[in-house]
């Protein structure tokens, strides 16, 4: 017989089914067992009667985590043992014949509890576990709704998803770059995307108008907070908009994401209230105000614009000026005239959006003419050796008709992570690092044997 899912034999009261799964939980009662047996569409009560002898013997060897299959009648249950908090908590099957597929160790923490409260260390080493419970197969579940949705939803509007390089050459958003040695050039080096920012200014070049990517974005940080090494952004670019333009369709796709996959969340306002980058610290003390009436209201969300970011600050080493957001943002157009004279009073066309006091995005309007993206980098310190070299590609592609263009990147992590209530992304990454950039489950970083390192012309010194 065909393996049915658990969720789908509520529908075959008083069939005769083969269902698949893990061992969640055993009560003996008396002579008669229950299982509650797991698969990845939920629950199902079981039940193993003294009637039938030979598969009671066989359950009695049940232990939890045992991987099994089942044949039995889906029965109603009785009245009094009805669960109405289960979707198949009107039904159990009355099991006929078992086969354990698969034996288990005892779990080193209990999965068939909420694993929050068991130490960190222990769930990443044992991800695949902790994946088990019930929270975590949630929290993975709605993730796969929020992308699969954001997916049709500019699939609908005509953008379209492109990959880009992981092996590429840097692009400043203002962190340390994971590098990665290239063994065929000797002494050279790809290093990971902090984001596709460049690649995406590209293909806007390239005439895609619409793009969208669920992007990795690596970034070598010290590990202050709730960061990850890796993340994701929901990358996406358009050619000839304005400012105006992008917020409008962002602010949408946010709002038909949560009627869709979080219809118990309210939006705290709509329009999402917009504010000055200067009003914001002036109103909030922050550029990431949280603007919920209530914020121990779990189903509240607060959703604001930021604008009209500086386009710089002072650099963190010394005298100069560094980009507040990255060096492709397009000046305000009102302020160009002060580029010279008073650069650190330059609004940029960019914008953030802020959720719950979280900076969910940055974006802006880019720069797409050679001339004034050559002007920022000579302002940012860089010398015309230096600007070549790094960027020379950017700045001979805008001299292809290089249309206007601008975008954001929400990251994927913190949506899903406040969508789920939760309180950090790692509840809400399959396999997560730990806060020193570790991963206990692989094992990685690790050390490599010589001859690999030194394909790769890499000496350890000591
Ligand atoms: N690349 C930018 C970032 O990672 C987002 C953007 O400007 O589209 O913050």
């Amino acid at each position: 017989m065909s393996r049915s899912m658990i969720s789908d034999i509520v529908a075959k009261k008083g069939e005769q089914v083969t269902v698949a799964g893990w061992v969640h939980a055993r009560r003996d009662m008396g002579k008669i067992i229950f299982i509650d047996l797991r698969d990845a569409s939920g629950l199902l009560q079981v039940v193993f009667l003294p009637s039938n002898k030979e598969v009671l013997a066989q359950a009695d060897k049940l232990r939890p985590e045992f991987a099994v299959s089942l044949t039995g009648t889906v029965n109603e249950r009785p009245e009094k043992m009805r669960n109405p908090k289960l979707l198949t908590g009107g039904i159990e099957l009355l099991a006929i014949s078992l086969e354990i597929l698969n034996e288990a160790k005892t779990p080193p923490f209990e999965i068939d509890k909420d694993t929050m409260a068991v130490n960190e260390e222990l769930r990443l080493k044992y991800r695949y576990l902790d994946l088990r419970s019930e929270r975590m197969h949630r929290n993975v579940v709605l993730r796969d709704k929020v992308t699969a949705y954001l997916r049709n939803w500019l699939h609908d509007r005509k953008f379209i998803e492109i990959e880009t390089p992981l092996l590429t050459k840097g692009t400043p958003e203002g962190s340390r770059e994971y590098i990665v040695p290239s063994r065929l050039h000797q002494g050279k080096f790809y290093v990971l995307p902090q984001s596709p920012q460049q690649f995406k200014q590209l293909l806007m070049v390239a005439g895609m108008e619409r793009y969208f990517q669920i992007a990795r974005c690596f970034r070598d940080e010290d590990q202050r907070g709730d960061r990850q090494p890796e993340f994701t952004q929901l990358d996406l670019e358009m050619s000839f908009v304005t400012q105006e333009d992008v917020l409008r369709l962002c602010e949408q796709m946010m709002i038909d994401l949560v009627k869709a996959v979080a219809p118990e969340k309210k939006i705290a306002q709509t329009p999402f209230p917009r504010f000055t980058y200067k009003e914001a610290v002036e109103k909030f003390g922050s550029d990431k105000p949280d603007v919920r009436a209530d914020k121990n209201d779990h189903n509240e969300l607060g959703f604001s614009w930021v604008v009209d970011f500086p386009m710089f600050e002072k650099s963190s080493e010394g005298e100069g000026l560094q980009a507040a957001h990255h060096p492709f943002c397009m000046p305000h157009p009102e302020d160009i005239s002060m580029l010279d004279s008073d650069p650190l009073k330059v609004r940029a066309w960019s914008y953030d959006l802020v959720l719950n006091g979280y900076e969910l995005s940055s974006g802006s309007i880019r720069i797409h003419q050679r001339e004034l993206q050559n002007k920022i980098f000579k302002l940012l310190g860089l010398d015309d050796a230096s600007i070549q070299e790094r960027f020379g590609h950017m700045l001979e592609a805008f001299e292809y008709g290089a249309p206007p263009h601008g975008g954001l990147a929400p990251g994927i992590d913190r949506l899903v992570m406040i969508l789920a209530n939760e309180p950090n992304i790692r509840e809400v990454i399959t396999f997560p690092k730990t806060g020193d950039a570790r991963d206990p489950l692989m094992g990685a970083p690790s050390d490599l044997p010589r001859s690999q390192l030194a394909e790769a012309h890499i000496d350890i010194r000591q």
